[in-house]
């Protein structure tokens, strides 16, 4: 009986009714994935090409299956980043981040300063740090394992989630070890996990064009199955909206689908749209460099892949400092259940011409979060719920660096109060 009504629930409320106005390719399309059939790659490349009127289904079914998947709860986590250094010489051409030694604004942070910033971010209800930085060139390969452990010593309950593949290909090969003897020593040592960055797009020509394919494809994924396989997870990701096509996203996530079916080691896919004014690679060529993804193609971007990813991989995020608060609010109706970090100290997006700002706090993000319909439930790294707050708010704390007027949630303002 109780089978029978949840049963009819479910279909109550299926998207299946929306799909009657859709063209016949894109509606079979839909409800082979409503039926938990996997997806071609032509398939998926067809949904991202889908026209506005299509993509009303899309989000339908993302919307259907993110509810599936995560009820009305979109999560957050109190973190920081650190990015303890920004020199590196690999020239990928995307980035605006890197700088090299005689640079202004170059950055070098030593194991103290690194565990100091972790210190101030746990005194703030931090539960994770996020550590990246660049490739530089005189870094030792044992300065990644220095840095977890001394955080450890000091913050022995802090999460680690730091270095990434092109990170760990470095400190394996300065330390002519081979992946899995590096991993495993960081996890040793106390790594939780790894961020899934470096992805960009997993297509060889693409990333011959990104970063002369110094990583390549086939050592990104051999390098987040080794870390799944020893028992660090990671996230992953895809940076989309420069020289890309629709195929190209398509493959991508197709690809991060079929390594979860491998490993399971993925906690969640983060879509990040190429920032383009101070990058290289749009400042080279800008005639044939796009300016980032347009509105469409991010909405799609984030209700594909929850199609795409449905039963195999729960959370998609969205990222506030690539969009903007008010973006990611939106996104959250179509098949986002994540809105990330509090950061604290966004970099990496600022230095390519980023405008959303270097932090969100926890009150904020919640804020964001009940304006969009949702309930606001803080997560550790690996999506364990750690408090939900449906019935109160997260401390109000100040920014840790101070933002001056900017106020990133002033959108809210226009939201009249009995929708808040
Ligand atoms: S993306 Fe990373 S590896 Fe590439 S140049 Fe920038 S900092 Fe260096």
């Amino acid at each position: 009986m109780l089978d029978r009504i949840t049963l009819e629930n479910r279909e109550l409320s299926s998207p299946i009714k929306f799909f009657n106005d859709l063209t016949k390719p894109i509606r079979k399309i839909l409800e082979k994935a409503l039926e938990g059939k996997e997806l071609s790659v032509q398939e998926c490349t067809k949904l991202f090409d889908a026209s506005p009127k299509d993509s009303k289904g899309i989000y339908k079914l993302a919307q259907h299956f993110q509810k599936e998947a995560n009820g009305s709860q979109v999560s957050f986590v109190v973190n920081r980043n650190i990015n303890f250094t920004n020199i590196c010489y690999m020239g990928c051409k995307f980035c605006g981040f890197a700088k090299r030694v005689e640079d202004n604004g170059a950055e070098w942070l030593s194991i103290e300063q690194i565990v100091q910033r972790a210190k101030e971010a746990q005194a703030r209800g931090a539960t994770e740090v996020c550590i990246q930085g660049g490739l530089h060139p005189k870094l030792s390969g044992n300065f990644y394992r220095e840095i977890v452990i001394g955080i450890k010593k000091e913050l022995p309950d802090i999460h680690i989630h730091a270095f990434s593949p092109f990170e760990i290909w470095y400190g394996a090969s300065k330390t002519k070890t081979s992946y899995e003897e590096f991993l495993l020593d960081l996890k040793e040592c106390g790594l939780g996990s790894i961020p899934g960055t470096a992805a960009e797009i997993l297509d060889v020509d693409i990333r011959n064009q990104l970063t002369k394919n110094k990583l390549s494809t086939e050592r990104w994924i051999e390098i987040i199955k080794t870390a799944h396989l020893v028992g660090i997870p990671s996230s992953a990701t895809i940076m989309y909206g420069h020289i890309d096509k629709t195929h190209h996203w398509a493959a991508h996530i197709c690809k991060i689908r079929d390594i979860q079916k491998e490993t399971g080691g993925f906690t969640e896919l983060v879509p990040l749209s190429f920032i383009y004014s101070d990058s290289p690679l749009f400042l080279s060529d800008p005639k044939n460099v796009r300016k980032g993804p347009n509105l469409n193609e991010i909405k799609k971007m984030h209700s594909v892949s929850r199609i795409i990813l449905n039963g195999r991989i729960n959370n998609i995020q969205v990222s506030w400092p690539k969009l903007g608060p008010k973006l990611a609010k939106e996104i959250l109706q179509i098949g986002a259940n994540d809105l990330g970090g509090t950061l604290m100290n966004e970099s990496i997006s600022r230095a390519a011409g980023g405008k959303n700002g270097q932090e969100i706090t926890a009150k904020e993000l919640s804020s964001i979060i009940k304006a969009a319909g949702k309930t606001p439930t803080q997560r550790n790294t690996l999506y364990q719920v750690l408090e939900i707050f449906d019935k109160h708010e997260p401390i109000d704390l100040e920014p840790l660096v101070p933002r001056g007027k900017d106020n990133p949630i002033s959108f809210l303002e226009m939201i009249p109060k009995e929708k808040l």
